[in-house]
């Protein structure tokens, strides 16, 4: 039979699973030797027991009882003695540290007469043993018989009005027993029973209510949010009563080994006199800083800064710890290794490092990538007298001030002007990139955190706020009125916070990241923060074997992703080169009724495609270059059928030519389904010439590179091929274009439709490199539609616990992984040197990095605002 019952002395914390997390760190500080009140774990096991069974597990009542006689033995009185009672705490403890979710009754033991004895033993105190008393049956009634708080609340507020008290410790002797009696009666009036007083009876009800708190709504909500498995249970812990409510010598606090905002050395933490428990946290007294022991009892001060020293060279971290002095005499409640900022990750992962307690490979393992990209984001200065207009969603972090502007065309006419804007729309869509780069921030008021305002932003390290309901943006009229009737014209500097989903009116002063102007290569190295994120970078990069490539379109981001540390480029997507004035050659294309028109709109687009690449490889000169050729539906660049429509009806008789054409092809390309259209290796097998003109115009940049003493090393990549076939085919007459220049590049292929995935076996016949499109795969897989589902139903799915993170986010392990590593699997089978990469927004998620590197890719790649993270992650899964 298994043991269900553990001392403090015979667990550890290695034992967190049985133990929980408190329970564990309780005997791990017991056999330390520090001073914690005797007790006893009950271990998860049995709580899976009861929550299964619906009952205790054989033999655990016996094992509680040998248990606390154990313990009434060490403390020579027991439990709930009437003359010298032995009072317990019975407190929860999972394994996951699940900040007040879940239970813990304090001061069980007490009833009418143990409540005389325990004033007896306090030397005739007899308010702290009523005071004691009363928070008892407070929080067992909350905890354990389900009673709603307040009325517990309102009867301590009404007796403290009628004392004319002003806080708790106004309150005498009298005053707690007239409450008990209070409490009593709530009890009874909202349970139809009385508070039970067999202190054996009380302590087994609470070990119940402790089980039962695991499936609370509350901590059922929390797991599904922190990804906690709900089926690990929580093991309780009884812990011998020691009171920090026993005068001004007693009291309780919390406390940092080092300070978890900055990572500092020193003390950190909050004391309050003559209280129990929560009170320090709960804010009913104000508390004092730690440091203000050291003057009220400079004995248990000095003794506590030993344990704290001695935890952190224990746990080699910070630790958070909660303590109680008890008349001068200090004891340790719980301690943990504590959760601490972004920028204290770093700072104290390379301090433990110059400590010698640490090496360089578990400094690298304890700070993340997502806390690296939070150190990224500029912020706003804290005091700000900057007036709020409303919030909307955090979609992309960082500070950014501007002038208001309400189109894509305007906001790149400041730009350009050196002017800082903010691009204000309704919803943002492709026709706005242009307007979102130039801007130094993006809000919206419809579209959620998946929005394409939201995910673009994010991707190009924008700050993005969306969703601000309250805000009718008017773009006709260039103004967008907030509630409280502020209106904001065209060129009114507002201020968002892409971190908080603040929006202000007027200008927000903001601090730049130093840790961005280090990875521009201008970082000041004497900057502890920053220094330690290069010591951190320099070894995570010695140790991953995953390369990491930027997604990168053109030569400005193509060098800041070198600067960044690209090792070449994923992804260049060459659909965004035929916006703009371009487009207008993209459309003559189109509508070309003959061969000859069509090659005629192809050779104009060729010379300035060959430009793009060349500006491209120059960048990136000696680094692979992975070029994507067009990849969207033709439609697209085309005006939309709505608006073409109406203009043309409204025209009537007077409509153009040209406009009736446009409309006649439009409706021809229009499809219900575009991202399952003629696009991709389609749109090259149907569209004579397209594919050989950019293949052309690679060739010719990579040459005309070469003729200059460099180093362009083209990688050309044909989107979503589904058969060998398709790509047999687009190879051949891109392998005849690149040998009359005289030119080598591979030639490969995304994998992005489920069928390349299952027959890429045959398909790396003809492939050399794959790409991993896992947007595309994501959404194929799933049948999601990626443009619309995120808004829709995903946060339903998310409630559901359907998945923890949308697919789209962070790569789905067992669907669309199970794909990726099947292509790699067979794709590698057929050709042993195949390079595998993978080029989706999951490039840059710390989690599907990890994933990359356990499938055996040889690269990731991201926008250049990741590449940092993503670096990181490489090596964090390397180690
Ligand atoms: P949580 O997990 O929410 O922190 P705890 O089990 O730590 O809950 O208990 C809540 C409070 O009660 C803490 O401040 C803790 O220090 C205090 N406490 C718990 N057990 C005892 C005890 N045996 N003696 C004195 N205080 C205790
Ligand atoms: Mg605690
Ligand atoms: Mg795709």
């Amino acid at each position: 039979m298994p043991k269900f019952v553990y001392g403090f002395t015979e667990g550890n914390r290695d034992l967190k699973d049985l133990l929980g997390g408190k329970g564990a760190n309780l005997a791990e500080m017991t056999n330390l030797g520090l001073p914690v009140p005797p007790g006893f774990t009950i271990t998860t096991e049995a709580c899976r027991h009861y929550l299964t069974a619906g009952a205790f597990p054989s033999g655990l009542e016996d094992e509680i009882d040998q248990h606390l006689r154990d313990l009434e033995h060490a403390m020579g009185r027991s439990l709930g003695q009437s003359d010298d009672p032995l009072l317990v705490s019975v407190r929860s403890g999972a394994k996951f540290s699940m900040p007040g979710m879940m239970e813990t009754v304090l001061n069980i033991g007490l009833n009418d007469e143990s409540v005389q004895g325990l004033a007896k033993q306090a030397g005739g105190n007899d308010r702290f043993a009523w005071d004691s008393y009363r928070r008892l049956i407070q929080m067992f009634g909350k905890t354990v018989l389900g009673i709603d708080g307040e009325h517990f609340e309102e009867a301590l507020d009404e007796l403290k009005a009628e004392c004319g008290a002003k806080g708790d410790l106004d309150l005498t002797a009298a005053d707690f027993r007239t409450l008990v009696g209070t409490f009593k009666d709530i009890v009874r009036e909202q349970t139809g029973q009385e508070f039970p007083s067999d202190p054996r009876e009380q302590m087994r009800l609470a070990v119940l209510a402790v089980f039962h708190s695991w499936n609370a709504p509350r901590a059922v909500l929390y797991r599904r949010q922190e990804r906690i498995p709900a089926d690990l249970g929580t093991a309780v812990n009884i812990v011998a009563m020691v009171f920090g409510n026993l005068g001004m010598e007693s009291g309780t606090g919390v406390a940092f080994t080092r300070d978890p905002g900055s990572g500092q050395q020193g003390v950190y933490g909050d004391y309050l006199q003559n209280a129990q428990g929560e009170d320090v946290v709960a804010g009913i007294r104000n508390t004092m800083p730690l440091q203000e022991l050291e003057r009220i009892d400079k004995a248990s001060y000095d003794e506590l800064m030993q344990i704290m020293e001695k935890l952190e060279n224990h746990y080699r971290d910070l630790c958070d710890i909660e303590f109680t002095i008890e008349r001068g005499k200090l004891w340790m409640l719980q301690t943990r290794v504590g959760k601490r900022t972004a920028a204290a990750a770093f700072r104290i992962a390379t301090q433990l490092v110059d400590q010698g307690l640490i090496n360089l490979d578990e400094a690298v393992t304890r700070v993340s990538g997502d806390q690296l990209a939070q150190l990224m984001f500029p912020r706003f200065d804290k005091a700000t007298d900057a007036t709020l207009i409303t919030k909307g969603m955090n979609a992309s972090p960082g500070a950014a001030v501007g002038r208001a502007v309400f189109s894509s065309d305007r906001a790149e006419e400041l730009a350009a002007r050196g002017e800082a804007v903010i691009l204000v729309r309704r919803e943002t869509n492709p026709d706005d990139l242009g307007g979102m780069i130039a801007a130094r921030g993006v809000l919206t008021s419809r579209g959620g955190k998946t929005s394409h305002a939201a995910v673009v932003a994010r991707g190009m390290g924008k700050t993005c706020v969306c969703g601000a309901e309250e805000l009718e943006v008017s773009t006709k009229e260039r103004r967008f009125t907030a509630p409280g009737g502020v209106v904001v014209e065209e060129g009114d500097v507002i201020s968002i916070d892409g971190s908080s989903g603040a929006v202000y009116l007027g200008e927000v002063p903001v601090v730049p990241s130093p840790v961005v102007e280090y990875f521009e290569g201008e970082g000041d190295l004497d900057d502890e923060l920053v220094r330690a994120v290069h010591r951190l970078m320099v070894h995570a990069d010695a140790s991953r074997r995953l390369a990491v490539r930027a997604n990168a379109d053109n030569a400005e981001d193509a060098a800041r992703a070198r600067r960044f540390g690209a090792e070449g480029i994923g992804l260049c997507r060459t659909e965004h080169m035929f916006l703009g004035d371009r487009r207008q050659l993209v459309e003559d294309l189109i509508l070309a009724t003959g061969d000859e028109e069509r090659e005629a709109a192809l050779s104009k687009l060729e010379p300035l495609q060959r430009a793009d690449y060349a500006e491209i490889f120059e960048a990136m000169d000696g680094l692979p270059v992975t070029i994507r050729l067009i990849d969207p539906p033709l439609h697209e660049f085309l005006p939309d059928l709505t608006e073409l429509s109406v203009k043309v009806a409204l025209a009537g008789d007077a409509a153009t030519a040209k406009d009736r054409t446009l409309l006649e092809c439009v409706k021809r390309l229009h499809e219900q389904n575009p991202m399952l259209g003629l696009r991709g290796v389609r749109l090259g097998l149907v569209v004579p010439g397209l594919f050989a003109m950019q293949v052309r115009a690679i060739a010719e940049a990579a040459r005309a590179r070469a003729e200059a003493g460099g180093d362009a090393r083209a990688e050309i990549m044909i989107p979503l091929v589904g058969a060998v076939q398709e790509l047999e085919l687009v190879r051949e007459e891109a392998e005849g274009i690149l040998a009359e220049i005289g030119v080598d590049a591979l030639i490969g292929t995304m994998i992005e439709v489920p069928r390349a995935a299952l027959t890429a076996g045959q398909i790396a016949e003809a492939a050399q490199f794959f790409s991993f499109g896992t947007n595309d795969l994501t959404q194929m897989t799933w049948g999601f539609s990626r443009d619309d589902v995120e808004a829709s139903f995903f946060s339903q799915y998310l409630d559901l616990g359907i998945f923890g993170v949308s697919p789209f986010e962070s790569l789905d392990r067992d669907g669309v992984g199970r794909l990726v590593r099947i292509a790699v699997e067979e794709g590698r089978k057929t050709r042993p040197d195949l390079k595998l990469g993978i080029c989706g927004e999951h490039g840059g998620d710390p989690e599907s990095v990890h994933f990359c590197h356990e499938a055996g890719l040889d690269y990731v790649s991201c926008s250049p605002f990741r590449i940092p993270v993503a670096r990181l992650e490489a090596g964090r899964a390397a180690l």
